[in-house]
């Protein structure tokens, strides 16, 4: 990959405040893009994620918005178009996590879970996607889970707006082929991030042992992902959803 891959050009990244958001507005950031990162609520964790792209030399603006929210959506993009220009890469990755039993899960979960995971990414989506194609260029990735691909009795909102995910990729990615925009997801298995932490240890033990790496991943083995599907190097992929878990699913 050459050193630059993304020189000249402008991401968004949501949710990139922090855990695997933060680590791919790195790899943006390193790769030669000028960086929006887009959080919720952690002002200071979205200021420091701003100093570390100034760091590397490239442009950076935070912006606070809830991907859920249809007008927030609105004014970020325009924020972002305002401050640092038209969008040519965008990572949806902004997500929350719900984990309890069946007998726990209400429509409240229901609706949140899928508002922020799959609504939000729409409507990102749908705020850049014009743009994109009028520029005829966008490359767009998408963060699943391999939730979407196995059961999960505890994270079932979870799983179910994730396996959303991988069908609205592949649908978009098939929309939008002709104007020069790839679009793909990736579905990480267990990460350490703060997303983790109403999960019990013992929990994550029992994950652990039923992978045969045997150990949970990185923010930034799922961002080396995320750069590879963003860049030239994945140029005849699109619609696809590459799987990084330690080998705790092997699909096909
Ligand atoms: P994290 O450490 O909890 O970070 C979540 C990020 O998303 C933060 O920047 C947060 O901003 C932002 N965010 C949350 N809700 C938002 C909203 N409604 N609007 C805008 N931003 C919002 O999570 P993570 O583990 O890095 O997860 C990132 C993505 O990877 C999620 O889609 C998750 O489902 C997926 N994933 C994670 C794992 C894992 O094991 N960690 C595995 C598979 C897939 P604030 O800090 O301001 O709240």
């Amino acid at each position: 990959m050459s050193d630059s891959p993304f020189s000249g050009r402008i991401a968004l990244v949501t949710g990139g405040s922090r855990g695997i958001g933060r680590a791919c507005v790195e790899r943006l950031a390193r790769g030669g893009a000028d960086v929006a990162i887009n959080y919720r609520s952690n002002d200071a964790a979205a200021a420091e994620a701003v100093e570390a792209v100034k760091q590397l030399g490239r442009r950076a603006i935070a912006v606070r918005a809830d991907v859920s929210q249809a007008d927030a959506v609105t004014t970020m993009i325009a924020t972002v178009e305002r401050d640092l220009g038209p969008i040519d890469l965008l990572v949806n990755n902004a997500g929350v996590f719900d984990y309890a039993p069946h007998t726990e899960m209400t429509l409240d979960v229901w609706q949140r879970t899928l508002n922020i995971n799959l609504t939000g990414l729409f409507l990102v989506t749908w705020g850049v996607k014009d743009g994109m194609i009028a520029r005829n260029f966008g490359r767009i990735v998408n963060m699943a889970s391999i939730s979407a691909l196995q059961p999960r009795p505890l994270s079932i909102a979870y799983s179910a707006s994730k396996a959303g995910v991988v069908g609205f990729t592949r649908s978009i990615a098939s929309a939008f082929a002709a104007h020069n925009i790839r679009v793909n997801a990736v579905a990480p298995g267990l990460i350490e991030t703060e997303i983790l932490e109403g999960v019990s240890q013992q929990a994550i033990d029992k994950i652990v042992d039923a992978t045969p790496m045997k150990r949970i991943g990185q923010p930034d083995e799922v961002a080396a992902l995320v750069q590879f599907l963003l860049s030239d190097e994945s140029s005849f992929m699109t619609g696809q959803t590459l799987v990084t878990c330690g080998g705790r699913v092997m699909v096909p």
